[in-house]
């Protein structure tokens, strides 16, 4: 694999790590290997291969030249030594779990996580003796009473889904790695390692769902998992292998490194779009809070601006009248797509006590800091202009129509 590129720039990275035109016929964009299967020159290669002594493809549930590619790239822009590719976000999560906990082991994961992780955790792994326990880890001393010699793997979103809240993932790390053999896996959705690079902070595995910025266009489904290559290797063999079969396609690694070429640029203007947003919503008369790591009234700034370059194209927030108004917002959006997912050019808009965490109980739904009435905004790639048109008018009639409500209650007619 050609690595020339190895001391340059992210996005230099990005676009021509381990690639070199002129090993494929110059090819400027990396050839897909449609193939399942990878032909041996002799049985005796192929034995080695089987033994794990020769490093050749063989069957691309295993391995395959473009998404080796792929992960090639995902580990130098982790700053990991190597990456395992998967078809989905859930595929990537899944494997790490299955590969690294047996029963018997305990996980500690933070109070808020994606509703599937949280539905995995409590109706897949919890179910075949690994104890589930959830801990607030931005209370330190809360994790050190938590950790047990059962203790196997620490789990967090940061920014957590959807509720933002911020995990200080050097603090913790330092504090697992007091304990031998605890693995900190961080999801880095959110973030994509433009912005934030788990492995630096003393993580051992980054999880992706890449289907969300990684990708950027909302085509393809995608995970991925970094690690060291001692641990890539375990999750590559056990879990995507055997334990879940999850691989990507080759089809789907050529779209998601084209994603990563622009994955900068990307983030740099979801940022600056959201940024804007944040703060107009934060004047806005209709609006209660709006929780945003860009600012100053973000209970984290201080860990936002030292942990993450920028901070990132989701802003959640809650409006004046709960859930009521907060539907009638939803629905008002013109712009902005009524949609799950995230980190698409496109704007999108959803409600995750109705949606995203529809896996919670109303409980559940307290107890992980998600309240009924929170609305989340993906920010896109539009013009700013319009984005602020969009969310404007929207208010704007949700706000008339909570005054019509209130004109109409009893106590308003005289
Ligand atoms: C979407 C998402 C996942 C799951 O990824 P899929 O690609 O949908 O399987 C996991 N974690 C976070 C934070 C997500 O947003």
């Amino acid at each position: 694999m050609n690595n020339k590129h190895s001391t340059c720039g992210f996005s230099t990275r990005a676009i021509h790590h381990g690639y070199d035109p002129k090993d494929h016929h110059g090819a400027l964009v990396p050839p897909i290997y449609l193939s399942a299967t990878f032909a041996f020159p002799t049985v005796e290669y192929g034995a080695a291969c089987f033994a794990g002594e020769a490093s050749g493809h063989f069957y691309t549930r295993i391995s395959n030249p473009t998404l080796a590619l792929l992960e090639s790239r995902m580990a130098t822009l982790e700053n990991g030594e190597a990456a395992v590719a998967f078809s989905s976000g859930m595929g990537a999560i899944a494997a790490t779990f299955w590969t690294l906990l047996r029963p018997g082991d305990e996980v500690i994961v933070s109070q808020t996580l994606y509703g599937c992780t949280f539905a995995l955790l409590h109706h897949g792994i919890g179910e075949f003796g690994i104890k589930v326990r959830h801990v607030d880890l931005t209370d330190l001393a809360a994790l050190q009473a938590a950790l047990s010699p059962a203790t196997r793997m620490i789990y967090c979103e940061t920014p957590a889904n959807p509720n933002l809240r911020l995990i200080d993932i050097a603090a913790v790390a330092r504090l697992a790695h007091q304990q031998p053999n605890v693995t900190v896996v961080v999801d880095n959705t959110y973030c994509t390692p433009y912005l934030q690079r788990p492995l630096e902070l003393g993580a051992d595995v980054v999880v992706h769902s890449a289907t969300k910025y990684l990708s950027g266009h909302g085509d393809i489904t995608a995970g991925i998992a970094v690690s060291n290559q001692a641990m890539a290797q375990r999750i590559r063999l056990q879990g995507l292998k055997d334990l879940t079969g999850a691989v990507m396609s080759p089809q789907d690694a050529s779209l998601l490194m084209r994603g990563l070429k622009t994955l900068a640029l990307r983030m740099d203007r979801h940022c600056s779009n959201a940024q804007a947003l944040a703060e107009a919503l934060q004047v806005h008369p209709a609006v209660e809070s709006v929780i945003y790591p860009g600012l100053r009234s973000f209970p984290q700034y201080e860990l936002a601006t030292r942990q993450m370059k920028l901070p990132g194209g989701m802003i959640a927030f809650e409006l004046k009248g709960g859930i009521e108004t907060g539907r009638r917002f939803m629905n008002a959006l013109q712009l902005f797509t009524r949609a799950v997912s995230l980190g698409d050019a496109e704007s999108l808009a959803q409600h995750p006590a109705s949606m995203t965490h529809s896996t919670y109980t109303p409980e559940q739904l307290a107890q992980h800091g998600i309240s009924e009435g929170l609305v989340r905004l993906s920010v896109g790639l539009e013009d700013v202009a319009d984005l602020l048109a969009d969310v404007d008018q929207a208010l704007a009639k949700c706000a008339r129509a909570s005054v019509r409500k209130a004109a109409m209650a009893p106590s308003a007619v005289r």
